[in-house]
Formats: structure tokens, sequence, C-alpha cells
């Protein structure tokens, strides 16, 4: 046997899909100092089990694309390579069992549209002559994909693996992973059962396992097993090789050609987590016991489509494990606990699907130190500590699992595994009926109801029963003053004698301003893309409190400890839970505030975008005049312990000028019309300041260079290919989500980031990015005539400059 190696550049952990997949592209990226350690046999994890359905439309559309790519890889995969794949561009059907899941096709249908995926929309009979073999009576319609398909997993695995061996990638079988070692918090070696091998980087491609690679390391990678089943048919007449996959989220099945049978999986709503005690170390090339009592409801629904099933015997019941994760997106990327540690995992049951664009971009990541794009759904540090806790995620997951195919909602919550973490106000919140959503383990009030009203979320594509409550809030904020509970919001503390130096490298507004001052800033990369989006306080000289969205806690901690420039005395440190946030905002907010403390705020005392310590009552609060409802404000920011007779407080003396309690959805309606950016929608690592319309917010005005500002110079000369545009539409029936399709003058341009209604301009309001290669200036902007695609109908909108609320901001500087 060929001795290991004692160092490579690269070593990959797991010869499944998604390590064969990173191999072979760091060989094409010319990283080929690469070895893949596979504790048994290449595929012997889950790969080599997969149905090998490869569909491709998700909700965002980059990881769209990763999936597109898989196909285009997959599709030239065997010419390449010379080893045979199975793939077939078969297409793939999505059925529609009721009004409410063909309103969903509709949607999907235009995002693919937006995303340049073709979906074709068909009725019932159409989809009855590409596949024969189902009964159509209950159904309302169905959707095509006409370049989705499926692959052999094993062989499309072997070809990477072939097509990485031909550029000096090493695959070592038998080769368990049993330790590694990190120095100076970066990875340095990893021990195997055959020797050590030092190494630059580390790749946890370890698919179910790799929540115990990532211990190894001390990173947390929150995967969890369950169990998957699918059968295989004896054939049946009229299946034949170009079968479409389908797809019938009603009856919660799927369906591919199989030898000329079927293969029929799919999702129980009672899934079965696998290895609870642990994970088998030796398990390998191995199926779980067939489980027929659990897999007999999804055989009685898919009789009801496919009769034929019933005809004809049953040639294997596959039980295979997977890794899922807690939010039924993979997970990808740099771990935020240990530079050059990367993982690929946890791919929900479309591993196949996703594993050659996962891989592709995996090594790109690895290359640069950076994603290629924004690949936040799947981002590693979307995660945070609470994701570390096992029986978390495996609540959660099975939550997930369970909704792979139930109805996708906007604004949809989930229901496992809360309350998690909780501010000070939640008892005293939720007696008022406060309905909770949740973000980063956080429970968030989302909206309160009236006695009359249920205080529960009731979804809908219309407009859902929270639509009055949050138009309530919104107009009383506009009106009078509300009180937002935003205890989750991220912060950080910047402190140091060269605090000042390092934030202006990484921040690109300035920063050297007085202390007591606000800045808002962007983060950039490299390429000028705006990587966060947050407000700096300035407390002294050298002190820095940062305050961040609630989901980029470790996001944006990361960023900012990665960029900090070496050696220079800075200390970072995360404050998220020492403080509550309560943001009292409205007209009326300083004659609530005025009275209960000593220090004058009236506008030349405290003003806008300026930071003072007061005492309301005798309770030290921080409170930072800054707005994101487009309202005179303060942010008060007050040890946990205080928080709640800071409430009574301002709830007691705001009574005589109409003090309500509001939620995020009101948050979400007010920034709206105030034209607000939110990361990652308007703002993200793929767009830059100028093409946000935040120009403004970066000192290209001053000589101070700043990480990313080579970039927005060179933009700045040579114009711009995309800007972000408002649009309204005055058809009151229809209802905005994000991601409709823009037009211009009939042709597709772009798609909403973001959208709901306003309810003081009284219509629906979305964001989305206009996009020309030869480029977009404000000229282009407006010689255009705009409709927006929504669920395929196309209606009329119109297109804003500035802020439909408040533009020229007299409300919040008065
Ligand atoms: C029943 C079933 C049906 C499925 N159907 C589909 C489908 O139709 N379409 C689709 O897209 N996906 C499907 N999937 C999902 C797909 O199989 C997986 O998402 C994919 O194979 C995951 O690949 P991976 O490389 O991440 O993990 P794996 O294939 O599990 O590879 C991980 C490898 O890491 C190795 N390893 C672990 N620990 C160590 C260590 N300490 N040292 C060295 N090596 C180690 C393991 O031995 C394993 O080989 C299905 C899954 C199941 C279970």
């Amino acid at each position: 046997m060929r001795p290991i190696p004692n160092h490579a550049r690269v070593v990959i952990i797991g010869g499944g899909i998604c390590g064969a997949s990173t191999a072979y592209h760091l060989a094409g990226l010319g990283i080929t100092d690469v070895v893949v350690l596979e504790k048994a046999q290449l595929t012997s994890g889950s790969t080599w089990h997969a149905a090998g359905l490869v569909g491709q439309l998700r909700s965002s559309a980059n990881i769209t694309q990763l999936l597109k790519y898989s196909v285009e890889l997959y599709d030239k995969l065997e010419a390449e390579t010379g080893q045979a794949t199975g793939w077939k561009m078969c297409g793939g059907l999505r059925l529609a069992g009721t009004e409410q899941r063909m309103i969903e096709l509709r949607r999907a249908a235009t995002t693919a549209r937006s995303f340049g995926l073709q979906m074709e929309l068909l009725s019932p009979k159409e989809a009855f002559d590409l596949w024969p073999l189902m009964e159509i009576d209950d159904l309302v319609g169905a959707a095509f994909l006409p370049t989705d398909g499926s692959a052999s997993p094993s062989d499309t695995t072997m070809a990477l693996v072939k097509g990485a061996r031909s550029h000096g990638v090493r695959f070592i079988e038998n080769c368990q992973v049993k330790g590694i070692h990190v120095q100076a918090g970066r990875v340095s070696a990893v021990d195997t059962v055959q020797g050590r091998i030092g190494c630059e980087v580390v790749v946890n491609c370890a698919g179910q396992w790799a929540r115990e690679i990532g211990a190894l390391a001390g990173v947390s990678v929150p995967v969890c097993s369950m169990e998957h089943q699918y059968m295989i048919s004896e054939p049946i007449d009229g299946v034949h090789r170009d079968l479409p996959t389908l797809r019938d989220p009603d009856k919660l099945v799927y369906f591919k050609e199989e030898v000329g049978g079927l293969c029929m999986g799919g999702y129980e709503p009672d899934p079965i987590p696998w290895a609870v005690g642990g994970l088998p170390e030796d398990f390998a090339f191995q199926l779980l016991a067939e489980n027929y009592d659990h897999f007999m409801g999804l055989v009685e629904l898919a009789l009801q489509r496919v009769p034929v099933l019933g005809e004809v015997g049953v040639r294997k019941l596959i039980n295979g494990p997977e890794a899922f994760t807690p939010d039924g997106n993979f997970i990808l990327g740099e771990a935020p606990e240990v530079e050059n540690f990367y993982v690929g995992a946890g791919f929900n049951a479309y591993g196949i699907a996703a594993g050659g664009g996962a891989g592709r971009a995996l090594a790109e990541w690895i290359e640069a130190g950076v994603p290629p794009m924004d690949l936040w759904p799947v981002d590693i540090r979307r995660f945070h500590k609470h994701h570390a806790d096992a029986q978390w995620v495996r609540a959660r997951t099975t939550e997930i699992y369970a909704k792979h195919y139930t109805m996708s909602w906007p604004m949809e919550e989930h229901e496992s595994a809360r309350p998690r973490r909780t501010s000070p106000l939640y008892d005293r919140l939720k007696a008022q009926r406060a309905v909770f959503g949740e973000k980063m383990g956080w429970e968030r009030p989302n909206w309160f109801a009236k006695e009359a009203e249920p205080s529960v979320d009731q979804y809908s594509f219309g407009r859902p029963n929270w639509f009055e409550a949050v138009g309530r809030e919104h107009r009383n904020t506009r009106d009078h003053v509300s009180l937002f509970d935003q205890t989750s919001f991220a912060k950080f503390m910047v402190t140091g004698p060269d605090a000042e130096a390092a934030l202006s490298w990484i921040c690109a507004n300035d920063i050297s301003k007085p202390p007591g001052t606000l800045i808002y800033t962007q983060l950039l990369n490299e390429r000028g893309g705006i990587e966060c989006d947050l407000t700096v306080a300035r407390l002294d000289e050298g002190r820095f409190y940062i305050v961040t969205g609630t989901a980029f806690a470790t996001h944006d901690f990361h960023w900012i400890r990665s960029n900090l420039p070496e050696g220079g005395d800075v200390q970072l440190t995360d404050v998220t839970e020492d403080f509550t946030v309560l943001s009292l905002m409205g007209p009326r907010a300083r004659e609530v505030l005025q009275p209960l403390c000593a220090e004058d705020i009236s506008n030349e005392a405290f003003g806008f975008g300026s930071t003072q310590t007061l005492t309301v009552s005798g309770i030290e609060v921080q409170a930072l005049r800054v707005t994101y409802v487009g309202e005179l404000g303060w942010e008060l920011h007050v040890a946990q312990e205080q928080a709640l007779a800071l409430y009574d407080l301002l709830m007691t003396q705001g009574a005589a000028h109409g003090i309500a309690n509001a939620g995020y959805r009101a948050i979400e309606t007010l920034r709206l019309e105030k034209g607000y950016r939110v990361w990652p929608g308007e703002v993200g690592p793929d767009h830059t300041p100028l093409e946000a319309g935040l120009g403004w917010a970066a000192k290209l005005k001053t000589s101070i260079p700043f990480l990313g500002r080579e970039a927005l110079e060179l933009q700045r000369t040579q114009g711009l290919k995309k800007r972000i545009a408002c649009f309204t539409i005055d058809d009151p029936d229809t209802v905005l989500w994000g991601r409709e399709t823009i037009l211009r003058d009939g042709k597709e341009v772009g798609w909403l980031s973001s959208a709901g209604f306003g309810h003081t301009v009284g219509k629906f309001i979305g964001y989305g990015y206009v996009r020309r290669r030869s480029g977009v200036d404000r000229a282009f902007l407006e010689s255009g005539t705009y409709e927006l695609d929504v669920a395929t109908r196309r209606v009329p909108a119109q297109l804003h400059f500035g802020a439909l609320f408040d533009p020229r901001g007299l409300k919040i500087r008065c």
C-alpha cells in the first residue's frame, strides 16, 4: 500500500459526492496538492443509495444557480471523463392538487423566471401527456422544468473522482480521520488511522459524520441524521427511460424511473431521527432496516396518484440515513471558529442535485478565502451557539423534514424547539397577545393581536390574518408612538487604542467622528460587495458599540474579526446578551421620554445620528437617536435586569400619548416606505453601495483608505450594470411577497428582493435591482415602462426614486 503523504495543501474528509466534487473543482482551479480521505470506500456514505433525482429550483437566485451548474456539469461530465454518470435530462414535473398549491406553483414559476430557469405551467391533461401512469382527476395543474433530470449518484461521483485524479488529486480509502490539529486558530494537520498529514486547509465533507468531524476541531456543524426511505418497483409497462421525475407534494411523494420500474419515496409527517445516541463509525455501504409500517402511509398516498404501482411487486425498500439541517439548507463555507476549516455537508436529501455546484462554490471559496458570491442561505455563519445543541438541532430538523413537501407560506415560522432565547420582556409581551417569530433562536414579537383576534399566524398567499394588526401598529408609529422590543439585535464592542484605525479600514463610512456620533456604514469585501450593514456608535475615543441585525451575529462578528488589521491593539467582544433594546419610535416619542429623564433631549441637545447616556427615572440607558422606521425615536439600550422597569415606565408615561406595542412585521412595512435597505436583500455581498443607492455612506470624498475602496472607485468610473429601484402597484388585490419578476418594456430585468404593504402610502411596495449588461443609469430607469410578474400575471408597476414616505427625512430630524 502506498504510504499517505506527510503534507498536502488541502485535505478533504469524506469521499461522497461533495468531497469528490470539491476535489474536482479544486483541481480545475489548479489546486492539485489535494488528498481526499475516506474512512471506508468512496461513495459508501449516503451517496451510494441516493435515488438520484436532480431538481434545480430553490428560493434563492444564487443557490438555484449552483444547482443549475450541477446540471450543466453532469451534462458534460461523461464526455469529459469517459466515466458513465447515468445523467439524463428527462425533465421534472411538479403537481398541484389544490388551488393554494397551484398559487405556490405559479409563484415558483415566476421565481424560476426571475432566476433564468425554464418552468412551464401545465394543465392536468398536459401533465398526463408527459406522465400517463398517473391519475389526474383531483389535479388543479402542474409545472414542468425541462432541464431537471436524474443521475446515477455513485457513477457521477466516480466521474468526479476520475476527473480530479487525472489532475493529480489523491483519494485514500480506509483512512479514517481521528483528530484535527489547530494551531493559533488555524488548522495545521489531521491525524488518520494511517498517520498524520500536515495541511493548510481541511474540508469537512463527512456527510452525517460532519458534526463529529467538526467537533474534532472545535467547530459546530448542525447536522442531524434522519431515516429516508424509497421503494423500487418491478418493471411497469409504460415506464420508460425518459419519463420525467415527478414530485407530488400534496401526497408527500416523489417518483422516478428505475430500470423500467418506478422509484417512489417521500417525506413522512413523523420522521425518524437516526443514531440519536451517536453514529456508528463503521457504517459503510449499509442500509437501515426496512420500515414498512412507517412507509405505508406514503405508499397509500402514492397509490392514489399512480394506482398501477399496486399491481406490481416491490423489488426493494431502501432505508438510508442522510444528514439534514435545522433549516433545510445545506452548510457551506469556512467555519467561524477555526481558520481554513471548511464545511460542505448537510444536504437534506438533495446532495446529488447540489453536489456539482456546492463543490465548485466550496473550491472557489477555498481558493479566494471568501465566498464567490452571496451564499447566505447556505453559509455556515448563519448559525449560532444554540445550533451546537444536538437536541435542539434534532427537534428543529425533524420539523423541517416533515415540512419538506408541505405548503411553503410567505413569512412562515417554525414551531419546534421554542422558546430558546428570550428577552426580559417576553412574558410581559406574551401576556399582551404578542405573536412571536423566531430568529437566531430569539423569540421576537411579530405582531400583537387584539382580544377578539386569534393570536396565531394564519398563513396565506393573499392578505394574511395579521395584515390589519400590522396596519394598526404601523399607523400608530406614524401618528403617535410605538415601543418595539429589539433585544435580539447583535451587539459588539470594539475597544482599544487602535480601535479607530481598525474600524476605519473595515468601514466604508467615515467613523473618525467625535464621541457621541452614530455612523451608519457598510463593511465591504474586495469586490466592493456589502458584507455587513450596521450602525457604529462611538462611545468615547477608544470604545465603539456596533449594532447589527439579529441573524448576522455570527457572520458579522466573523467578518469584523477576520478583517481587523493585524498587529493592532483592538478587542472585539460580543455583548448581545448584556443589553435589552427598547425602540421608542413615533412623532410623540420625545413627549414620552423627556419627562422621564433629567437630560435635555430636544433636537438641539440630542440630534439625529448621535448617542448619549441618559438616566431614565434612575435607570441608565444608552440612547441611540436612530430609526429604521422613519420616525423621531430612540433605541434605548439597557442592562437586562433593568429592562422590565424601563418598559413599564415608558408604557405608563406613554399612555397619554397613545403608546402601543408593535412588532417586527410593522418594522418591515415601515422601513419599506422609507426605502431603508435590508441585508441580504437590497444590500449583500453581490451588491455595492453604489448599486444599492448608498454611495453617500462611503467615504469616497475623503482620501482615507478602506477595504473595497478600489472596487468602488473602479465601478464609479466604469458605470453600473444594475441599480436598486422602488416599485409600487395600484392593484390592491395583488399581493407582493418578493421574488416577483421585474419587466421593463416587457423584458425581464430583475426581481424583487423584498416587498410588502405600505400602510401609510396604501400600496404594495417592492424593491429590486434593474439589470442590464450595457449599464443602468437614471435615464435608462426613467425611460422604461414597468410591470411585475406576480404568479405569472403581469401587473403594471410604477417606478420611484427616493423614499415613498417623508423623502426629505424631516420627520426623523425634528
Ligand atoms: C434514501 C435517500 C435518497 C436520496 N435521494 C436523493 C435524490 O434523489 N437526489 C439527491 O440529490 N439526493 C438524494 N439523497 C441525498 C444524497 O444521497 C446526499 O445528500 C449526498 O449523497 C450527500 O453526499 P455527501 O458527500 O455530503 O455525504 P456522504 O455521501 O455521506 O459522504 C461522506 C463520506 O464521509 C466519510 N467519512 C465520515 N467520517 C469520516 C472520517 N472520520 N474519516 C474519513 N472519512 C469519513 C463517510 O464514510 C462518507 O463516505 C438521498 C439520500 C437518501 C438517504
